[in-house]
């Protein structure tokens, strides 16, 4: 290996479920991958969600929260699970999750949704739609209608029972590293909020002459997504719509454990995790696809450190172990060698050390 010259800090937050099983084994192949590239990661493992529930009475104590801020970057395995579904809902796993985006004010979520080649039949729509499809959607997190007030629920003027609920936007510069084409998704004949969201979208966009921008408003964009997303590269939108749409691209690719998602900031760490749940019915069987998380770490290199090297070679690992017919349970299929969470961390890290 190369001799260290760079030195980040990782906080890693295993979480509940297959959490700790799958940032195990992405320890190792950060560790690794970084290593080849002159750099060195010093981790540590805190605290978050059902397990720090269990462990000191909060989702995210503070001495989670502090170190995260203090890192160079977090990854996050998954968090919640059937134990703290009853619970009040500042005592749920999944609160802990807010709260850590909000210290830590990440407001841009980047989904990639790419179909892989030798995934090709694990996705829902038709091998000629779906090959090549290779698309990132950029969705705002901290602001729209999940957070705008009022809300609540009212009685209206003929006495009905009605709920309530507002959107307000804010602005917010955008960035990428992709190609160059971005489709911006709104409701702008419809929605104030989203007129002010295009007038802004447009405006920034006049900084960055080199990205080709287009708008779609959101219900044409649900429909093409399905219809033909080859022609999407990068997708910017609210938090509403995409929430919903990144779901709809997900399903694109067809294989929720091979999915990875990175939340961004104006400054500060980013925050790293699978676009899965906890999926507490596998959990501790060591059946998890750690795909997911491992390309979380590929973008944890690229898009927090700005490691494009050490990325690359995690996303070169993968494909190469994919090429190899290693498999994880939910992206089987016959003639491939079925292999179990940990073991097919160990082929990742052996396509890490010789890529062929
Ligand atoms: P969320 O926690 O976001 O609400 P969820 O609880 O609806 O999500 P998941 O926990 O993602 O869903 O699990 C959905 C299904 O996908 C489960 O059957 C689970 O076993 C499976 N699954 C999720 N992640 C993986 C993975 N990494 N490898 C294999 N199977 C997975
Ligand atoms: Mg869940």
């Amino acid at each position: 290996a190369a001799t260290p010259t760079k030195r980040y800090s990782i906080t890693l937050l295993p979480g509940d479920g297959i959490g700790p099983e799958i940032i195990f084994v992405t320890k190792n192949v950060l560790k690794l991958a970084g290593s080849l590239e002159g750099i060195e990661f010093s981790f540590q493992e805190m605290p978050m969600g059902g397990a720090a529930l269990d462990l000191t009475g909060v989702p995210l104590p503070e001495e989670t929260l502090s170190a995260a801020k203090k890192a160079d970057a977090i990854l996050l395995g998954a968090i919640g699970g059937y134990k703290w579904d009853k619970n009040e809902k500042h005592l749920k796993p999944e609160t802990g999750l807010l709260q850590l985006r909000e210290g830590l004010k990440v407001f841009a979520n980047l989904r990639p949704a790419t179909v892989l080649p030798q995934l090709v039949d694990s996705s829902t729509l038709k091998k000629d739609v779906a090959e090549g499809v290779d698309l990132m959607v950029v969705r705002e997190l901290t602001g729209g209608i999940y957070f705008g007030k009022p809300r609540g629920f009212g009685i209206n003027e003929k006495g009905e029972d009605i709920g309530f609920n507002t959107e307000v936007y804010a602005t917010h510069e955008i960035a990428r590293k992709r190609r160059g084409q971005l489709c911006s998704v709104d409701k702008a004949n419809v929605l104030e909020a989203s007129m002010l969201w295009r007038k802004r979208v447009t405006a920034i966009a006049s900084e960055y002459p080199d990205v080709e921008l287009s708008h779609m408003y959101v219900d044409n964009a649900a429909m093409q997504l399905v219809r033909y997303p080859k022609q999407f590269d990068t997708i910017v939108t609210n938090n509403i719509f995409g929430d919903i749409l990144s779901d709809e691209a997900s399903m694109i690719t067809g294989s929720i454990g091979m999915l990875p998602s990175a939340s961004l900031g104006e400054s500060g760490p980013g925050l790293f995790e699978p676009i899965h749940g906890s999926a507490p019915d596998i959990a501790g069987q060591d059946k998890a696809n750690p795909l997911a998380t491992i390309l979380s770490a590929a973008m944890l290199l690229k898009y927090g450190l700005g490691e494009e090297n050490a990325a690359k070679r995690i996303e070169n690992a993968v494909l190469d172990t994919l090429n190899r017919g290693f498999r994880t349970g939910d992206i089987y299929s016959a003639g491939n060698k079925l292999v179990g969470c940990k073991e097919m961390g160990e082929e990742v890290l052996k396509s890490v050390d010789s890529p062929v």
